[in-house]
């Protein structure tokens, strides 16, 4: 089978073409300035990148302009669109009503609407996706795969906020989660990769990246994740703080005469540890070079992103009364060797041990720690991309 994974952003749009009985990318690339002015990057397998830029008012055109590329006679890798079999969609927020992915149809479209004010940036590029595939492609299956499926497993006294019954009754604030299929596909390849019982198995995989969240996973459900309502709660993240205490929001508003949703963008876009280490950067390469070069903010970005790591997965390890695996993924979890160093040494009251050598690896599936240590900890590179792919296929399968 064929299927295109989209995964639009508010001004921008991923996709894969993946032949699923191969899991082979047949070609992929990026359309970016969505509403702004247009520029899409195209790459067919084995061959060069190819850029275009052209008008993109809306992510309409902009599948537009990939599906020409696929077909285009001489740089594309399809002969006409019949040969796309399904379209696999990554949208973010499924809220309490799709609690996993669906072959999208009018209620699916609806409730994906109705949860637009949890995700304001994703949901509505998500549906102008959906909108735009089913219009250029009709009569094909378009799926969606939700970032909060895989959490929806999580029992009441992980998902609840303590706030008054009525906010959770009328609003459905409660803790969401997010990167969830990432989460799901990497404590699924864990389980394969050490050969784990799957029913009998406690896993928390870390995904670190310019977002960050961490999971534990017990028997191969979600037990508890660290993202919340949105994606700000948990770590501290490239430009997002994380958790903090809620006062901290009226006391700047107030002092600095600006609203909360204001404070909101801050707290999303100018915090983390770009704002730790000075607005030096939210990228750890930078921060890496910088600590290494005497910077103080930049060693104490890094110290904290990493102290946040571990007090969670130490918390995760109590709420599950055990752990078998920790796995990184993620940007930062399968590269920075540093940041795995550091978050490790908080766990030799756990038994584990981690090999330098092993930790100069990356980009691969590898084990961390040493024979001897007591937890298995590896490093397992994600694949949002994959994981849509197979539940597409899986859905349009069964239908
Ligand atoms: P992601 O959001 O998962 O794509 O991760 C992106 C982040 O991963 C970047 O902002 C960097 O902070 C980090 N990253 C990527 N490559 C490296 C690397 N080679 N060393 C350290 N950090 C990296």
């Amino acid at each position: 089978m064929n299927v295109l994974v989209i995964n639009c952003g508010s001004s921008s749009l991923k996709y894969q073409l993946i032949n699923s009985d191969t899991e082979q990318v047949a070609a992929k690339g990026l359309c970016e300035r969505i509403g702004v002015d247009g520029r899409m990057v195209y790459q067919p397998a084995g061959g060069e990148k190819e850029i275009t830029e052209a008008p993109m008012p809306t992510h309409n055109e902009a599948i537009r302009m990939v599906l020409e590329a696929l077909v285009n006679p001489k740089t594309g890798v399809l002969k006409s669109l019949d040969e796309v079999d399904a379209i696999g969609h990554r949208v973010l927020h499924g809220g309490a009503k799709l609690t996993r992915s669906v072959i999208v149809d009018d209620y699916a479209k609806q409730v994906i609407r109705e949860c637009f004010d949890l995700g304001p940036l994703h949901n509505p590029a998500n549906l102008m996706g959906i909108e735009a595939c089913m219009k250029l492609m009709p009569g094909k299956p378009n799926v969606a795969v939700f970032d909060t499926a895989f959490h929806q497993t999580m029992p009441p006294k992980a998902y609840r906020y303590a706030i008054p019954t009525r906010y959770y009754q009328k609003y459905a604030i409660r803790k969401y989660g997010f990167h969830g299929t990432s989460h799901s596909f990497v404590s699924g390849e864990t389980i394969k990769f050490l050969g784990l019982d799957r029913n009998n198995s406690k896993v928390i995989v870390a995904h670190l990246g310019n977002g960050a969240s961490i999971s534990a996973v017990k028997n191969g459900k979600c037990a508890d994740t660290s993202m919340g309502l949105t994606p700000l709660e948990g770590l501290i993240m490239g430009t997002r703080s994380g958790d903090l205490d809620p006062a901290v929001l009226e006391y700047i508003c107030n002092h600095e005469n600006i609203t909360v949703s204001q404070m909101l963008h801050i707290l999303n876009k100018e915090s983390g540890v770009y704002a730790l280490s000075d607005n030096l950067s939210s990228d750890f390469r930078d921060l890496e070079d910088a600590m290494n070069n005497g910077n103080e903010s930049a060693a104490l970005a890094i110290d904290a992103f990493c102290y946040r790591v571990a007090k969670y997965i130490g918390s995760y390890a109590a709420a599950m009364n055990g752990v078998d695996a920790i796995t990184f993924t993620g940007g930062i979890g399968e590269n920075a060797g540093i940041v795995r160093e550091k978050v490790l040494s908080y766990f030799g009251y756990l038994g584990i041990k981690m090999d330098p050598e092993q930790n100069k690896k990356r980009g691969e599936n590898f084990i961390l720690s040493t024979p001897d240590s007591r937890v298995t900890v590896c490093v397992i590179p994600t694949n949002e991309e994959l994981a849509i792919c197979r539940e597409t296929v899986e859905l349009v399968s069964r239908a």
